[in-house]
């Protein structure tokens, strides 16, 4: 395993300073594959069907991370590559055509098909970018179809909306070359937090604003030389560059996460349309103060505590921002799987230079890390948290800030209480014992 401590790797934001050092690692890593992300993009764009061509074990992944579907009808599904596939006694595109084609028959509101390629499929080499071509020209109008990779072998778990949306790109329209100035959101969001940012964006006079996903694959959003665009999620990289190649022009800015991230980001996007300062101020002054309220009621919890964030989302990086200049928390090593500065770098120029930045991950070398600092909290993913409470650790699952709506003014507050809960439950323990 190589650990390289690379001093060139400081963001540019950060030019006025000495470059942070970050540590980089390759090795054993535990997280989430990209098919997770189906978890949350099948609630998000309603009228689109992801079906994942993988294997048992990719079905049962879905299964018990994704619970009971709240749906009539499901919105994702596997189709399993057996034993008659990988021994070549089927054709495997034959046998994918068949099971499209019964589902589109029973699912005829299926307006965006979704394949979502695997490590079997990729392993296997089943080029469903190819297939989804060929089907795509059976089905659509109808039904279009499309497919991205949700491998564990390429993906993180965020990764696999990158993939998708970065897919979507091409099939959004085109925005014509004299259009006034657009805005579109990247990322998925809730649909609380969408109605939320709309009457700021039009309360500032910024418009028209778009979301990408859209709540229907009918709905993308036209891009063109005029259309801006803000990543809402950190885990976007891939899409960001697809919008550029398409002619849009991104607005860099930290994540909507707590009163200061929220008004960073609204005011990246009020600067890059021209909106006065005192109408910034006036606009978005009751929902700052709101949050600075919310958020005051958890900061005794974690004012003076040390927090440890293992690699997992890449919210990790926004997260450490918000606990560190928000709620006065001391952080001691704040991990990502990757360390994309283009789209972190204003998050990591706002860190204090005490704190440890690592890329990528050697879980063992950073389970030694948490023995030696000791942190009063740990932000981890699923596998690692039981083990450290058995240990007599607090943990919080790093999956939980990405299905809870957490952007925004308005959840600045819940953002707070989320990530104080393991620490209060700890307290009543103790008084209860
Ligand atoms: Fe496992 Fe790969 Fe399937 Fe994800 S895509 S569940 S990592 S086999």
């Amino acid at each position: 395993m190589t650990t390289i401590f690379d001093a060139s790797t400081a963001c540019s934001d950060t030019a006025a300073k000495p470059a942070r050092d970050v540590l980089k690692q390759r090795g054993q890593h535990e997280v989430f594959c990209g098919l997770t992300s189906i978890m949350w993009l099948h609630r998000k764009m309603q009228d689109a069907f992801f079906l994942i061509v993988g294997s048992r074990t990719c079905a049962h992944l879905m299964q018990s991370a994704a619970g009971v579907m709240i749906f009539a009808e499901p919105r994702f599904a596997t189709a399993i590559i057996d034993e008659r596939d990988l021994a070549g006694m089927a054709d495997m595109n034959d046998e994918l055509d068949k099971v499209v084609t019964r589902l589109l028959a029973r699912r005829p509101e299926i307006k965006l098909l979704v394949l979502v390629g695997s490590c079997p499929s990729e392993v296997i080499k089943l080029d469903l970018p190819r297939a989804a071509s060929r089907l795509n020209g059976e089905h659509s109008p109808a039904c279009r179809v499309m497919a991205y990779s949700g491998s564990g072998i390429e993906t993180t778990f965020t990764q696999g909306e990158d993939n998708f949306l970065a897919a979507l790109v091409p099939d959004m329209p085109a925005e014509a070359a004299d259009a006034p100035a657009s805005l579109v959101v990247v990322g998925a969001l809730g649909d609380v937090v969408e109605d939320q940012m709309m009457r700021v964006f039009d309360g500032l006079g910024v418009g028209p604003v778009r979301f990408l996903p859209s709540r229907s694959s009918t709905t993308l959003p036209p891009v063109g030389p005029n259309t801006r665009f803000i990543l809402a999620q950190p885990w976007v990289g891939a899409c960001a560059q697809a919008l550029e190649r398409r002619g849009a022009k991104r607005i860099s800015a930290p994540f909507p996460l707590g009163e200061e991230g929220s008004t960073a980001w609204y005011r990246a996007i009020a600067d890059s349309f021209g909106v006065p300062e005192a109408k910034f101020d006036a606009i978005t002054a009751p929902g700052r103060e709101r949050a600075r309220r919310a958020v005051a009621r958890y900061r005794p919890v974690l004012e003076g505590k040390s927090v440890f964030l293992f690699p997992d989302s890449q919210l990790e990086p926004s997260l450490a921002r918000f606990l560190s200049r928000e709620m006065d928390t001391s952080i001691v090593e704040v991990g990502t799987p990757y360390l994309n500065r283009d789209v972190v770098g204003a998050e990591l120029a706002l860190l204090p230079d005490t704190v440890r930045v690592s890329e990528g991950q050697d879980v063992e070398r950073q389970i030694d890390r948490v023995h030696s600092d000791n942190p009063d909290l740990i932000i981890c993913g699923m596998g690692l948290g039981n083990p450290f409470e058995a240990e007599g650790r607090s943990t919080k699952w790093s999956i939980e800030f990405v299905f809870t709506p957490l952007q925004g003014y308005e959840q600045a507050g819940d953002l707070a209480e989320l990530i104080a809960r393991p620490l209060m439950r700890r307290e009543l323990l103790k008084v209860g014992s």
